[in-house]
C-alpha cells in the first residue's frame, strides 16, 4: 500500500478500499486501529479516513474516555452512504431489492410483468421502479453505487444474454442495454449467485464442497469445489435443466425435447397440473387453482395438496422426484460435495419426499456411498436468494 499521502489515484482508492473492508469484518476501529490493522502510517491513514469523510462513506463516533486521557473517535461504515441495487428478472416478475453500504436488504419490491417480457420493455419497469424505490425512501439516484441483474440462461463474461430459455431470449447484450439506460454500473449474472448468497450467511459452516440444486422457474445446479464457484468455459457449468430425461418428451425452452427442465420446473408442473385438471382429473386441486395463477401459487396450491395427501398432488411428487433423483445421485458422483442444498419454490414444498427419494438413489447410483456422509439441506434463503446474490456480485466487482 502506497504510505505517501499524496499518493497516485489508484493506491488511494486501493486504501480507501482497504480501510472500508476492515470497517465491515470489525464494525468500528479507531484510526490507530486501521493504522495496525492497514499496515499504513498515521499520515496516510488520516488521509484516507478524511476522504472517505468526504465522500460520505464513514461516520465517526466518539467513544468512553479512558484514564490515558481523550475519547477515542471510532471510525465506521456509514450504511446511508451509497447503495446497491439486486435484480431477479424471471418471466413472471421483476424482484428489485434495495441494499445499503453493508449489504442490508432495506427494500424488496416484485413488479409483475405482463405478456411483453422484451428486454426493452423490462429495462423501462426496472428505471421507472428504480427511480420509485429510491423517491420512496429519499434516496439521491447518484448514491447508487451499482446494480447487479441475476436471470436463468446462459451469459458471457460481457454481459451478454446468450440463452434464456424462461424468457425466451437469444443474444441479448443486457449489461450494456441497462449500462446505457441507468447510466450505473451493471454486473449481468447466472442464477449461480444464489449459492454465493446462501454461503454468505452460513455460520460456522464449512463451505468448500457444495452442491446447490435448484427447482423454481429453472431447474439447474451451481457447485463451490474445493473452495471455488465453479462457472466452465462458457459459463454454463451446471446446467442439468438440459439434461434429457425423457427422449422426445415436451419441448423444452432451448430448443431440445424431454429437458428436465421442461418437466418438473415450476412453470412446466404448472402447466401440467392446469392440463390434467382441465382433462378431467381427479384431485383436490381442481377448486383452488385457476390458469390465471402464477406458477409459484399453483405449486404452493400443491404443496398444501401434498400435505393433505391429495392422491394426484403425491403422484406428482413421484414423478418429480423419478426424474430429479436420478439426475442429483450423477452430479453428486460429478462433484464430490459434502454437503447438497436443495433449493427453489418446488424442492420447498416438497423437502422431504425429495431428500428420502434422493438417498434411496444415492444408495445405488453413488460411487461408494457407504463411507461417504453427504448431508441434504434445505436452503436458508427464499425468494430473496437471487437479489442478495446479485447485489452481492455487483458490489464485490464495483464498490467492495
Ligand atoms: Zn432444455
Amino acid at each position: 500500500m502506497a504510505e505517501n499521502p499524496i499518493d497516485s489515484k489508484g493506491a488511494g482508492l486501493a486504501n480507501e478500499k482497504l480501510v472500508l473492508t476492515l470497517l465491515r469484518q470489525h464494525a468500528q476501529l479507531s484510526q490507530a486501529q486501521i493504522c495496525e490493522l492497514a499496515n499504513l502510517s498515521s499520515s496516510t491513514t488520516s488521509y484516507i479516513v478524511a476522504r472517505l469523510r468526504e465522500k460520505d462513506l464513514i461516520v465517526e463516533n466518539q467513544g468512553e474516555s479512558t484514564k490515558r486521557g481523550a475519547k477515542p473517535v471510532f471510525v465506521s461504515i456509514n450504511p446511508k452512504g451509497l447503495f446497491t441495487i439486486g435484480v431477479e428478472i424471471n418471466p413472471s416478475s421483476l424482484f428489485i431489492g434495495l441494499f445499503d453500504f453493508n449489504c442490508q436488504l432495506i427494500e424488496k419490491i416484485r413488479v409483475l410483468l405482463d405478456t411483453d417480457r422484451s428486454p426493452e420493455n423490462i429495462s423501462s419497469k426496472l428505471e421507472i421502479n428504480l427511480r420509485g424505490l429510491l423517491s420512496k425512501h429519499n434516496i439521491e439516484y447518484g448514491k447508487v453505487s451499482c446494480i447487479g441483474v441475476a436471470l436463468s440462461g446462459s451469459i458471457s463474461k460481457d454481459g451478454v444474454v446468450e440463452l434464456s430459455s424462461p424468457l425466451s431470449w437469444k443474444a441479448i447484450p443486457l449489461k450494456d442495454m441497462l449500462t446505457a439506460k441507468l447510466n450505473i454500473p451493471v454486473a449481468v449474472c447466472t442464477t449461480r449467485v444464489r449459492l454465493l448468497a446462501e454461503s454468505s450467511i452460513a455460520n460456522n459452516i464449512d463451505y468448500s464442497n457444495v452442491l446447490y440444486l435448484n427447482i423454481a422457474d429453472g431447474v439447474g445446479s451451481h457447485a463451490i469445489i474445493d473452495g471455488n464457484l465453479l462457472h466452465g468455459s462458457t459459463n454454463r457449468a451446471g446446467e442439468i435443466g438440459h439434461i434429457i430425461a425423457i427422449p422426445d418428451g415436451p419441448k423444452c425452452g432451448c430448443g431440445h425435447k424431454g429437458c428436465l427442465e421442461a418437466l418438473i420446473s415450476g412453470p412446466a408442473l404448472a402447466k401440467k397440473i392446469l392440463q390434467d385438471i382441465k382433462h378431467g382429473q381427479k384431485t383436490t386441486l381442481k377448486d383452488v387453482v385457476n390458469s390465471e395463477d402464477l406458477p409459484e401459487v399453483i405449486i404452493s396450491k400443491w404443496g398444501q395438496a401434498v400435505q393433505q395427501k391429495d392422491e394426484y398432488s403425491m403422484k406428482l411428487c413421484a414423478f418429480i422426484a423419478e426424474h430429479f433423483s436420478k439426475i442429483a445421485a450423477s452430479t453428486i458422483n460429478c462433484y464430490d460435495p459434502n454437503i447438497v442444498i436443495l433449493a427453489g419454490y418446488v424442492t420447498k414444498q416438497c423437502f422431504d419426499y425429495l431428500e428420502t427419494a434422493i438417498r434411496e438413489t444415492m444408495a445405488t447410483d453413488v460411487y461408494d456411498n457407504t463411507s461417504r456422509n453427504i448431508q441434504i439441506k434445505q436452503a436458508s434463503l427464499g425468494t430473496e436468494a437471487l437479489i442478495i446474490g446479485a447485489a452481492k456480485t455487483a458490489f464485490q466487482q464495483y464498490s467492495a
